[in-house]
């Protein structure tokens, strides 16, 4: 007997749950390319993508997942025996080197930790070092869907600038666009690339590229530059320029929805939401953690990404039941570890169209495989959830109060 029939949930990073006016915004026949609704669709994508990445920079829209836009921004600003700087904390940073090394960049990786943000201090250091500018890039992401560690943007920001470096800083937000602020432009960002399927709850299939001043100008003189990918071409006055060929049509569809109801909660709305529920998901993780068995892969706090939370076992075992129970039993897909924590770690994902029920029906769901499994566990992790949730749900019932008794007096 099991308790999974109905909508599977799935709570892996990526891709995420669609929502339903996402799907519908889809099914529709196809349109005219070359004038008419299309052609102004790219335009307010193309604008509010600027909004979102927080830029006065140019965007771009490709028919490619998140690898396809590493490969874009890549070649778009790099030359061959180019060196490029990757920080490590975890697994994603370090692919988007090695497809830099594939195309004949010289890649150096500062070491990290899969447990650990980013070093600033160790950022600075190295780059001091590197008196002939031989660094034109460093590459990090901002969120790591492997480890599940969030790296602190303006501080590796502000390292670059202490040690007077003038390498492009290239940032992958693929897992944290729209789930937390990133404002390329205040935090002196060059390069940014996201994809569609996280935070930003499309099906997969879109990738973007944001580019600013400093990063434009390199291109010029980029040897590595391909027409699919090269912004310049992108550009062009005509509309299939901007996809290098027929454009996605229904994943634009889709897109100009997800973007349509990112505004309309408001992005601090959105980012205060998976705020809460990262809060409530750790919350409940730090209550399992009590018994001994279960730990958060990120050690400090402050680390933590309000996008996934990365689970492992503190006796080394293999959390594989675990999963398998969530979903042959109840419906529940949860991330498997992936990389260096192959086999070793679950990943609860918190990311893009999710809401309390969601959320909160995933935690009951582990802690019911952790209570059926046998697997020690400080108990109620749901109850602190629920207590986590309540208490900021509550601060903010509060202030709003304060606030509106404070119009009311000001009205009299
Ligand atoms: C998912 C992800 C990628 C890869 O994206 P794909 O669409 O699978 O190619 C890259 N970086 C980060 C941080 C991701 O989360």
């Amino acid at each position: 007997m099991t308790v999974r029939n109905g909508r599977e949930f799935l709570a892996i990073p990526g891709p995420t749950t669609v929502p339903d006016e996402v799907l519908s915004a889809m099914h529709r026949p196809a349109i005219d390319i070359y004038e008419g609704a299309l052609v102004d669709t790219t335009a307010t994508c193309l604008s509010d993508l600027r909004r979102v990445f927080g830029t006065q920079g140019l965007t771009y829209i490709y028919a490619a997942n998140g690898h396809g836009a590493w490969e874009a921004a890549l070649t778009n600003v790099l030359s061959r025996g180019d060196k490029v700087l990757v920080l490590a904390s975890g697994l994603f940073a370090m692919g988007w080197g090695e497809m830099g090394s594939v195309m004949g960049v010289h890649v150096e990786v500062l070491p990290g930790s899969w447990r650990r943000a980013v070093d600033p201090d160790k950022l600075e250091q190295r780059l001091r070092k590197d008196t002939g500018s031989e660094i034109k890039a460093v590459l990090v992401v901002q969120t790591d869907t492997a480890s599940g560690v969030v790296n602190d943007i303006p501080a590796i920001r502000q390292a670059m600038d202490a040690a007077g470096h003038d390498g492009l800083l290239m940032v992958d937000t693929i897992a944290s666009l729209a789930t937390m602020p990133f404002e390329m432009d205040a935090w002196g960002v060059d390069v940014a690339v996201a994809g569609a399927q996280k935070g930003l709850m499309m099906p997969p299939g879109l990738s973007f590229n944001a580019a600013g001043p400093k990063a434009k100008e390199v291109h010029k003189s980029a040897d590595l530059r391909t027409r699919y990918w090269d912004w310049t071409f992108r550009e062009g006055d005509v509309h299939y320029q901007k996809y290098c060929g027929t454009p996605p049509e229904h994943q634009l569809f889709g897109l100009r929805k997800a973007l349509d109801m990112v505004f309309e909660e408001g992005l601090e709305q959105v980012f205060r939401r998976h705020r809460l529920l990262a809060g409530a998901t750790r919350a409940a993780v730090a209550k399992w953690a009590e018994g001994g068995v279960i730990e958060f892969n990120i050690e400090a706090p402050e680390h933590r990404s309000n996008s996934v939370t990365t689970l492992v076992m503190s006796d080394g075992s293999d959390p594989q039941p675990i999963i398998n129970f969530c979903r042959e039993e109840c419906g529940v897909v949860l991330g498997i570890g992936i990389g260096a924590l192959d086999s070793k770690a679950i990943r609860i994902a918190h990311m893009g169209h999710v809401n309390a029920p969601m959320i909160l029906g995933t935690l009951g769901v582990v802690e019911t495989a952790l209570q059926t499994l046998g697997v020690a566990h400080g108990a109620s992790g749901v109850g602190a959830a629920a207590a986590s949730l309540s208490g900021e749900l509550a601060s903010a019932r509060d202030a709003h109060a304060d606030a509106q008794g404070r119009a009311s007096m000001s009205l009299t």
